[in-house]
């Protein structure tokens, strides 16, 4: 019976965002579990749609024994900390050394993470584990959409396979392939043939959905790319907040073949190239948005997407600009969703329900709180299970939350930041969002995977954020010279 050992690290940085993850930011989670180490990870992640629950499921019918290592995940956010990256390298390092006689690894790997020394987290960390476990031992990994690949994680991993689908309803199926491929290495015995491409042009994440054209053509065209001798292909449309040399979308190739595996990667990176011009969209105004939302609205919510605040590409989540707009507009039966606030939570629980109170909400990381006489409508604890396809599953724990409103305006506010992508976020503080007739959700993608069957309309808003659209507003240092900021737009010169 092989024998396989299982971990898990996952970082997504924005090295323009304001706060860094600390060792603390992984031992409690976000979004998903915490820090958990040995056999209690079976458990902790059961039912979730993440890789490694995918990649366990996955294995029981292959027979395999699984070897738990450590599973540390943190919620997006400016770059980890030595302190944290370190700890948890070494964790892993000192379960694999404890792991006698495996026959092979799984990771569950973001592909984007930037450490304060390592700018390619995820090359390091495999470097540090092959020089472990030697040349021969498969190691395969599966990787975030927004991985930025870079060719030390190519050197190191066997096989890496990456998402599919933004939103990201496919990453427990990612585990699953992950397993399924591997289990092909080891029937094989021996080694795939790898091909590596990246491209010349950043993608906005908002233009990287994959429910629309030209992202959906693409990802659709990998399954019947992958033909025999060609065993995987991947496709990293890449995250571009991330001020370091490998940031770029690639491709990525496997197969029994070298040179049919090269050609692969080719003729998809061609492909995807010749895609540049339409990875764009209309952007709003946020006044301008709400406005029309207002008008556009049939009884179903119009959904506005403050991309630009969205905490799954590293913010803070706690701008204000819409909710401005918001009240400038007297909009009626709005809600907007999440502002991260634990002051603003703990004020609203001490006045506690039916209370007014005067507050500055949000605005901690730019200054420009929104400052207000808010009626609290409810408080919780923030302790509820998400119901939608991306979230699905996982028990969040988002400490005191309120429901305060202002105007025909209610605002969710969290004590900790997580991306407004699932629906059960409003009902735990009594909001219908079918009933809404706008809602502000401060997510880029991940929300139209629960929101967008229920709305009228969705309108991406560009308001105060550390997640612009527009990368050319951004003060990239480090980049590859040459790639273009935007989808046909300025080159980067350093
Ligand atoms: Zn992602």
């Amino acid at each position: 019976m092989p024998r396989i050992a299982v971990g898990a690290f996952q970082h997504e940085t924005n090295t323009f965002a304001p706060t860094r993850a600390s060792f603390a930011h992984f031992e409690r989670g976000g979004g998903w579990p915490g820090l958990t180490r040995g056999g209690k990870i079976f458990d902790t992640v059961a039912g979730m749609n993440i890789p490694i629950t995918g990649f366990i499921d996955a294995a029981r019918p292959l027979g395999w024994e699984l070897v738990p290592l450590t599973y540390a995940q943190a919620s997006p956010s400016a770059q980890v900390t030595d302190d944290a990256f370190e700890r948890i390298a070494g964790m892993l390092i000192e379960d694999l050394k404890g792991a006698r006689g495996i026959d092979a690894l799984f990771l569950d790997l973001h592909g984007a993470a930037v450490i304060e020394s390592h700018e390619d987290g995820e090359g390091e960390l495999l470097r540090r584990i092959r020089a472990l476990i030697g040349p021969e031992l498969p190691l395969v990994a599966s990787l975030d959409l927004h991985a930025n690949v870079t060719p030390e994680m190519m050197a190191h991993a066997d096989l890496l396979v990456s998402y599919r689908t933004y939103p990201h309803v496919d990453m427990a199926e990612t585990g699953a392939r992950a397993a399924l491929l591997l289990d092909r290495l080891l029937k094989a015995k021996r080694k795939p043939a790898k091909a590596f491409r990246q491209l010349p042009f950043l993608i906005p994440g908002v233009w990287q959905c994959t429910l629309v054209d030209p992202a959906q053509a693409i990802y659709g065209s990998l399954e019947p790319r992958e033909r025999d001798p060609i065993l995987s292909l991947s496709f990293n449309a890449g995250f571009a907040p991330a001020d370091i040399f490998h940031s770029a979308p690639s491709v990525l190739a496997y197969g029994w073949d070298e040179a049919a595996t090269e050609r692969a990667a080719e003729t998809l990176a061609r492909d995807i190239a010749a895609a540049e011009p339409d990875f764009r969209g209309k952007v709003w105004d946020p006044r301008e948005a709400v406005r029309h939302a207002m008008r556009a609205s049939d009884g179903r919510p119009v959904v506005l997407a403050d991309t630009q605040d969205n905490p799954g590409a590293g913010t803070d989540s706690d701008t204000v600009g819409i909710l401005e707009a918001l009240t400038a507009e007297r909009a009626e039966n709005a809600a907007m969703g999440l502002v991260a606030d634990a002051e603003a939570a703990r004020i609203a629980h001490q006045a506690g329900e039916g209370a007014e109170i005067a507050v500055k909400l949000g605005g901690k990381s730019d200054g420009r709180p929104f400052a207000g006489t808010f009626k609290v409508v409810k408080t919780t604890d923030g302790r509820f299970t998400a119901t939608g396809p991306f979230y699905g599953g996982s028990r969040m724990e988002l400490g005191p939350m309120a429901r305060l409103a202002i105007g025909g305006v209610d605002v969710v506010v969290a004590s900790k930041k997580v991306q407004a992508a699932d629906q059960a976020m409003f009902r735990h503080v009594g909001i219908e969002p079918a009933q809404k007739r706008v809602l502000v959700l401060k997510s880029s993608v991940h929300f139209r995977a629960d929101f967008q069957p229920i709305a009228a309309e969705v309108l991406v808003v560009a308001a105060p954020g550390a997640n612009p659209i527009d990368h050319t507003t951004l003060p990239y240092k480090r980049l590859r010279p040459g790639i273009r900021l935007m989808p046909m737009g300025p080159e980067f010169r350093p």
